[in-house]
């Protein structure tokens, strides 16, 4: 028996499997089937009274761990001022989610948002890094998962998985899950072959977030998409609220070479030489920057090699700031990720779909 007395363990059952706790109450340390580490986890998931929450009842206790430790994010540790550019999306989130989040009383009725929000665009614009950031200002908990992790690594078990993440964020609200890639699971394709499963899948998925349409909670679904098109109507309609998260201005480029140099004290840039990196990388979104950024910081390493000087005895004092030229060099390696006509179809959908234009 942990700390909390009333605490329900799993039982096993006869072929060794450990089944669930739902009625289930056994006596003793050591005999309930459950290491230490899960047994943890539900301890912290039990209400005062050491009982374990009704949404949680029926689920598997390793699912549950699986949630709280790989899933569950304690600190997601971005902040608003982490995201460069991006405002009319920020200043959106705000509206559409944050105040809701921090003051629900005042988000009731007609003003009660719905709770799913789609942030939709190209690769590496930052949707991972805005959801989290909404968790880290609503002081929420963030759960990240890979929709397409749901159905490539938990084949067969996705469904119990989609179940255990919405009962254990339920049990610690306000939370914030995203759903990277939900268009794999959310998609409208609906051939031949969709197997079973994901069909199954789909379904559970679509039930919990109908599930969390309650005044009263406090759990926020985010799905994040490069390819909006394929979600289908039941899916959009659940998102009600569609934010496109273009690629950077240019503006925001400079604010990514900036911030990330001078992170690193590597920042010997001049205005016009950042100016001339953002005229150079139109089209870049903001993980191709990082990129550059990166390799061109291993520009005057490079150079001393080629000067001779062994790796061994190269000291970091004597290596010198990153110059223009280490970013002309490395723009010839890393080239943008997204292609122009890409862009069309975001702005296309946005048009027929999004929520600000
Ligand atoms: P997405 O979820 O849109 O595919 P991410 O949020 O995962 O993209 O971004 C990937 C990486 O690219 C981030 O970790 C960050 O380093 C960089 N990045 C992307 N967009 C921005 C931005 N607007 N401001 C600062 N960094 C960004």
């Amino acid at each position: 028996r942990g700390p909390r007395g009333n605490f329900v363990p799993p039982i096993r059952n006869n072929n060794g499997n450990t089944s669930t706790m739902a009625g289930s109450r056994m006596p003793g340390k050591g005999d309930d089937g459950l290491d230490d580490s899960t047994r943890k986890c539900m301890e912290l998931l039990c209400g005062p009274d050491g009982e374990i929450p009704e949404k949680l009842k029926n689920i598997e206790p390793r699912l549950i761990e699986h949630i709280s430790n790989e899933i569950m994010e304690k600190d997601p540790n971005v902040r608003w001022s982490d995201i460069a550019g991006l405002e009319h999306a920020k200043k959106c989130v705000m509206e559409m989610v944050i105040y809701p989040l921090i003051r629900p009383d005042i988000f009731r009725g007609c003003r009660s948002p719905g709770k799913g929000l789609l942030l939709f665009g190209p690769p590496g614009t930052g949707k991972t890094m805005i959801g989290k950031a909404i968790a880290g200002e609503a002081k929420a908990t963030f759960f990240y998962i890979s929709a397409s992790s749901l159905t490539s690594k938990w084949i067969g078990e996705g469904e119990k998985l989609v179940r255990a993440l919405f009962g254990v964020a339920s049990c610690r609200q306000p939370a914030v899950i995203f759903v990277d890639e939900i268009d794999s699971l959310l998609s409208q394709r609906k051939s031949e072959g969709e197997h079973e499963s994901s069909r199954r899948l789909k379904t559970q998925f679509l039930i919990e977030m109908e599930g969390f349409d309650s005044a009263n909670d406090q759990v926020l679904l985010i799905g994040a998409t490069n390819r909006p098109q394929e979600l289908d109507e039941a899916a959009r309609r659940r998102l009600a609220r569609r934010l496109y998260i273009p690629l950077p201005s240019s503006e925001a480029r400079a604010s990514i070479v900036r911030t990330l140099l001078e992170k690193d004290g590597l920042l010997k840039l001049s205005p016009d030489e950042i100016a001339t990196v953002c005229r150079l990388t139109e089209g870049y979104s903001g993980s191709d920057m990082k990129n550059l950024v990166k390799d061109a910081s291993m520009g005057p390493l490079r150079e001393a090699l080629i000067q001779g000087t062994e790796i061994t005895k190269l000291k970091k004092e004597d290596l010198r700031l990153v110059n223009l030229k280490d970013f002309e060099d490395s723009l010839q390696e890393i080239r943008p990720s997204v292609g122009s006509n890409e862009l069309v179809t975001y702005e296309e959908w946005n048009k027929q779909y999004g929520s600000s234009k």
